[in-house]
């Protein structure tokens, strides 16, 4: 009978994941490579919707860097810009937020190992030793998936980002959206206010563009960008990816994944941490019925698809549109006020289920 559960990377997903395992009495031992929690740089910022939060009852205030009630979207020089009545999302600094959740894991009696980067070997250990549970919550590109031999990720974006300082942000509370052909491939670029003078500006293009991360977000930056920036110079750029398919498994005799291991990701935005803590939540009581009462293991597979399948469905069906019609996307975009989309998104919009603003859109007047 199996007794204790070892979590590769302490990424929120998986210390999320520790914090539930560890509060339901369950033996758990969390790994990462870094040596620091808050070494997170590549993904230093996180939008976050307040809704999708809530549930979670995390204390993030110590992380909180501001909030947006508005978003602009700009497809071929058409623009529609939204505001809510009230803040909708939360720009986090995902340092400190990780610092929040292993706070929690730790004194829920998780033991953390940072400094420890586990090589495939290693891994392949785990794997054979029946008497554990073994999770992937190690990112994007998963050791612990590859080991295992799990099925691949189909598409993944690949991001590029900077942090401007020392600027002048006319609307902190908005960030934009910038589609185009011609420097987002399948994807787009982006600005996020931090506060009224630092801006993090990002690009994504899908892995099938033929041209680089890079050279795509310099295009942009002289494209759509380099009026706001001015003089103010980039404090660090970082190159990252996200996967924005999911596998075709998630789960394999003692071998469970959550998170972007598992390419529980949103393929409109690729937010993926409201999606993978969803699923660490799942994937938590799916263990501990497991060690408990010899539940199969395969039931988190089959609840997770279940409770978000549809949305991560329609999520997929958006994405399939902005990035293959970008002509009726703009001229969507370009008759929003005067068909009411904008008033719609900023009283019903929900960035992580489509579904239930579809649900709101038709019994919005009952
Ligand atoms: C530029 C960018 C911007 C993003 N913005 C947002 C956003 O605004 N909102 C949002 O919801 N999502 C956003 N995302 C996506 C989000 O970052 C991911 O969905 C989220 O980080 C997934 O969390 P995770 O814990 O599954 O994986 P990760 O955060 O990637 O954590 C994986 C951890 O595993 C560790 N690890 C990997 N391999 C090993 C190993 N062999 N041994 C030990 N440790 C290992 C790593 O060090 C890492 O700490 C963004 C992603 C990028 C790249």
């Amino acid at each position: 009978m199996r007794s204790k559960v070892s979590i590769v990377g302490a990424g929120a997903v998986g210390l999320y994941l520790a914090y539930k395992l560890a509060s339901d009495g369950i033996d758990v031992t969390i790994y990462d490579g870094k040596r620091n929690i808050r070494d997170r740089s590549d993904t230093a910022s996180g939008i976050l919707s307040k809704r999708g939060l809530e549930r979670f009852k995390i204390d993030y205030s110590a992380a909180l860097l501001n909030e947006l009630d508005g978003v602009v979207i700009h497809v071929n020089r058409k623009t529609m810009k939204v505001k809510a009545a009230e803040p909708r999302a939360v720009v986090l600094d995902r340092g400190i937020f990780a610092e929040i959740l292993m706070g929690m894991a730790e004194d829920a009696g998780a033991e953390v190992l940072l400094g420890k980067r586990l090589g495939k070997e290693k891994i392949a250990e785990m794997i054979m030793d029946n008497e554990s549970v073994l999770v992937g919550a190690d990112g994007a590109v998963s050791a612990v998936a590859s080991a295992a031999g799990f099925d691949g990720i189909r598409e993944y974006v690949l991001t590029y980002k900077a942090v401007f300082d020392g600027m002048s942000i006319e609307d902190c509370g908005s960030a934009e959206l910038f589609f185009s052909k011609s420097f987002a491939h399948r994807f787009f670029g982006w600005t996020v206010p931090y506060s009224g003078s630092a801006l993090e500006i990002g690009l994504g293009i899908s892995d099938s563009a033929k041209t680089s991360s890079k050279t795509a977000f310099s295009r942009f930056i002289n494209e759509e960008v380099k009026d706001k920036i001015g003089m103010a110079r980039p404090i660090g750029e970082h190159a990252s990816m996200i996967p924005i398919s999911r596998r075709k498994k998630t789960v394999k005799e003692n071998v469970v994944l959550v998170g972007d291991a598992a390419g529980q990701t949103k393929s409109t935005t690729g937010g993926g941490l409201i999606f993978g803590m969803a699923c660490a939540d799942i994937a938590a009581k799916s263990i501990t019925a497991h060690l408990r009462k010899g539940a199969k293991l395969s039931a988190y597979e089959r609840m997770w698809r279940s409770r978000y399948g549809l949305d991560l469905r329609l999520h997929d069906a958006l994405h399939a549109y902005y990035s293959n019609f970008y002509g009726s996307f703009g001229f969507f975009i370009g008759m929003a006020e005067t068909i009411g989309l904008d008033r719609f998104f900023g009283r019903y919009g929900d960035m992580d289920s489509p579904s239930l603003m579809i649900k709101r859109f038709f019994t919005r007047s009952v």
